[in-house]
C-alpha cells in the first residue's frame, strides 16, 4: 500500500537486538495499543508512554465492523478477543414511538460470508485486555504507564500521537485546534442479560431512532451483560470518559409521547449512568516533519457509524505499513500514511454525520425514512456499509 522513501530515523539501542528503529507513541488507547503492534511486527522498537497509572476499563461496549477486526485477526488476537464478544445475528431497527421494528440488517454468518471477517460486539475493557497481553508479551514493546507525554521525552526520536480527542501531540506539535463539542451527549449503562425485556433478541443488537436522540442496546461479555447507550442533544460539555450521570435526568429525556414503553423500560431498569459530551476534531494535518497522529487524536468522530475506533486500528496499520516499508525515513512515511487516509477518513466522516442526520429526523421526514428503510431491506441497508466494511490494508 505504501512506496518506499528515503531518510534516517533514530536507531534502537544494542540491547532492542530485533527491533532496527525505535518509535515513540504517545497513548495507549486502542490507537496506541495496536500501533505499537503493528509496529512491532515490522521490527520496530516502541516506546508506549500511557499518562494513566493504569488502564482502567472506560466505556462499556464497542462494535467491530470487519474492517478493524480483519486487522485485529491478522495481529493474533482472534482467539482472545472472540473468547468474550459477541457477534450479533442483526441490527434491528426500530421506531422509537411504536417501538415496532422498521428493518432488521443481517449480520453474523451473512457479514462473515460477505466481507471475509466477523463484525463483533466486544467489552471495551476486554478488547483493551487482549490488547494489553500481547503488547506486554512483546520483546519489542516498553510499555510505560503514568508517563505522561511531553515534547522533551525523545528528542529526535520519530513520534506518534495516539492521546485521544483532547491530544496534548496535536495542540503542542501541531497548534492543531482543540475538539469541538458536538451537542451531543452519549450515556450509558449496563445490565445484566437476565433483565433483558422479552421482545428484544438477545443476540442482536437493538437500535431505537428518535426525534432528536437514539438508544442502541447490545449484548457483550459473551452474552451475560447487556450494553445500553443513549444518545441525546445536549448542552453539558464536561471533558473526561466517565463522569456520572443522574438517571431522571436521562429518563426524562425519553418522553413517554415519543418514546415506547420497551426502550423507556430499559433506561429505567439501569441504576448506574455514566455520561460522555461528545467531541470531534477537524484537523486536517496528520504529519508534519517526524511526528503523526492517529486515532481521536486526528479526527475525533461522533459514533453514529460506530467507527472512531476501527479507524484508530486502521490508522495503526497503514501508519505501520508506511514506516515499515521505508523505516529509513519516518518524514517521508507519515507523510504517505496521512495521504492514505485522507479519503479514507472523509468517507466515514461523511457516513457518521449521514447517520447522525436519518437517525436524528423529527417527523413527519421519520415516517418517509422509515418506509425507504423498510422498503430497501436489511440486506440493501448493509450494503450501503460495504466500503467502508470491505476496506482492507492491500486491497
Ligand atoms: C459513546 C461512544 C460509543 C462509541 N462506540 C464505538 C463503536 O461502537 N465502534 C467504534 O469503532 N468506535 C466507537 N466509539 C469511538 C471510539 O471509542 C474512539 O474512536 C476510540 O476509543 C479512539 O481511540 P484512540 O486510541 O484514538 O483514543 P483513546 O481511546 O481516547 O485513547 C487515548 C489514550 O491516550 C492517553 N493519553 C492522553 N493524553 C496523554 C498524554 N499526554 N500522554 C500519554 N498518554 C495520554 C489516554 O489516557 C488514553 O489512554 C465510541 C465512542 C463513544 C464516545
Amino acid at each position: 500500500m505504501c512506496a518506499k522513501g528515503q531518510g534516517s530515523l533514530t536507531p534502537a539501542t544494542t540491547a532492542q537486538t530485533r527491533a532496527r528503529r525505535a518509535v515513540a507513541v504517545a497513548g495507549a488507547g486502542i490507537g496506541g495499543l495496536t500501533a505499537a503492534l503493528t509496529l512491532a511486527e515490522k521490527r520496530f522498537h516502541v516506546v508506549l508512554h500511557e499518562k494513566a497509572e493504569a488502564l482502567e476499563e472506560a466505556g462499556a461496549g464497542i462494535q467491530l465492523s470487519p474492517n478493524a477486526t480483519r486487522i485485529l485477526i491478522g495481529l493474533g488476537l482472534e482467539q482472545e478477543v472472540a473468547a468474550r464478544a459477541v457477534t450479533p445475528d442483526g441490527i434491528s431497527i426500530r421506531n422509537a414511538r411504536s417501538g415496532r421494528e422498521i428493518v432488521r440488517i443481517p449480520l453474523g454468518a451473512f457479514a462473515q460470508a460477505h466481507y471475509g471477517a466477523p463484525y463483533w460486539i466486544v467489552h471495551r475493557a476486554d478488547l483493551q485486555a487482549a490488547l494489553l497481553a500481547h503488547v506486554r508479551a512483546h520483546p519489542d514493546i516498553d510499555l510505560r504507564l503514568g508517563s505522561a507525554y511531553s515534547d522533551s521525552i525523545h528528542p529526535g526520536m520519530p513520534l506518534i500521537g495516539a492521546d485521544g480527542v483532547w491530544s496534548r501531540v496535536r495542540q503542542q506539535l501541531f497548534g492543531g485546534p482543540p475538539a469541538t463539542f458536538s451537542g451531543h451527549v452519549a450515556w450509558r449503562g449496563t445490565l445484566d442479560a437476565a433483565a433483558l425485556p422479552r421482545d428484544i433478541a438477545p443476540g442482536s443488537i437493538a437500535l431505537w431512532l428518535g426525534q432528536a436522540a437514539h438508544l442502541v442496546v447490545y449484548p457483550v461479555r459473551s452474552g451475560t451483560l447487556v450494553n445500553v447507550v443513549a444518545i441525546v442533544e445536549g448542552q453539558w460539555e464536561q471533558q473526561g470518559w466517565n463522569a456520572p450521570g443522574e438517571a431522571a435526568e436521562i429518563a426524562a429525556a425519553f418522553d413517554p409521547r415519543r418514546w415506547s414503553g420497551a426502550a423507556r423500560d430499559l433506561i429505567g431498569a439501569i441504576e448506574t449512568w455514566r455520561k460522555w459530551a461528545l467531541f470531534s476534531v477537524s484537523h486536517t494535518q496528520w504529519a508534519r516533519g517526524d511526528v503523526a497522529l492517529i486515532g481521536d487524536a486526528a479526527h475525533a468522530m461522533l459514533p453514529f457509524a460506530a467507527q472512531g475506533a476501527a479507524m484508530a486500528i486502521e490508522d495503526a496499520a497503514v501508519l505501520a505499513d508506511c514506516l515499515g516499508q521505508s523505516p529509513d525515513d519516518a518524514s517521508g512515511a507519515f507523510q504517505r500514511y496521512a495521504l492514505l487516509r485522507r479519503s479514507r477518513i472523509a468517507l466515514v466522516k461523511r457516513t457518521t454525520w449521514q447517520s447522525g442526520l436519518i437517525y436524528h429526523l423529527p417527523p413527519p421526514v421519520s415516517l418517509a425514512r422509515n418506509l425507504v428503510m423498510t422498503l430497501l431491506g436489511g440486506e440493501r441497508l448493509l450494503a450501503q456499509r460495504d466500503a467502508i466494511y470491505r476496506w482492507r490494508l492491500t486491497p
